[in-house]
């Protein structure tokens, strides 16, 4: 699982994630700022060990508490649909393994993670490689609430399917701003885009199919 210590990145997973990138580069994620923060962040500090050598691959992969860690793919499109600017302020919902939270931070971005999972929060807590970013701020709450005191942000970014779009999450949005959502239950889940225009309408794009686990209500308090 995380770890408290630093861990080694060597020339073998240097290499990887470079094959990574030019993967993600052929399935047409073409922001650059976006694939130099994939480049920058050694994914396999996120993962338990024992996928070292698989934490290069696209794919989702278990974290704590029966939760995944996005497959890098998916990171990368809902980054690049964010159209993150240095200093946005970026609203997250469902931290995990904080991988998403550090390629956001990485990208100059101040972003503020929220995740239900009491164990997941605390976790995460104790790894060495968040430290790296003091413009990341975790909480432990209920992404439905979103986090009142600090709103309105200019973007919102939630990594677990919504089965609606939660009504304060949109107020918590600024008038110009936008959310990147995956809709949706257990299959035919589609992202969306929504865009809170300057005068409040609000404009709903259908970016394609996905597949998330559920954003579910209120607190989950057990520790592993
Ligand atoms: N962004 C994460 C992906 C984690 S998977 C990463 O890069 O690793 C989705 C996460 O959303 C899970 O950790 C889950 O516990 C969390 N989640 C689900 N519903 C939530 C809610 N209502 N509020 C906050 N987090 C939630």
């Amino acid at each position: 699982m995380l770890n408290s210590k630093p861990l080694d990145d060597n020339y073998m997973h240097k290499g990887l994630r470079a094959q990574l990138v030019e993967l993600l580069r052929n399935k047409g994620i073409k922001n650059e700022n976006v694939l130099k923060a994939i480049n920058a962040i050694p994914r396999h500090f996120f993962l338990d060990t024992a996928f070292e050598r698989i934490a290069y691959e696209d794919k989702a992969f278990p974290i704590l508490a029966d939760q995944t860690i996005s497959q890098p793919y998916t990171v990368a499109f809902q980054s690049e649909l964010l159209e993150v600017k240095k200093f946005d302020k970026i609203l997250e919902i469902g931290t995990g393994s904080a991988y998403q939270s550090c390629v956001l931070a990485e990208m100059g971005a101040q972003v503020f993670s929220i995740e239900r999972q009491r164990a997941l929060y605390e976790h995460v807590n104790k790894f060495f490689f968040i430290k790296k970013y003091a413009t990341l701020k975790r909480f432990y709450g209920d992404g439905y609430e979103g986090l009142p005191s600090y709103a309105p942000f200019d973007k919102i970014i939630v990594t677990a399917a919504a089965p609606f779009i939660p009504p304060k999450l949109i107020e918590q949005l600024k008038p110009g701003g936008y959310m990147v959502i995956p809709f949706g239950a257990e299959t035919g889940q589609k992202m969306l885009k929504i865009t809170k225009e300057i005068d409040q309408k609000i404009v709903t794009e259908t970016l394609g199919d996905c597949d998330f686990v559920p954003m579910l209500g209120g607190k989950n308090q057990s520790v592993v």
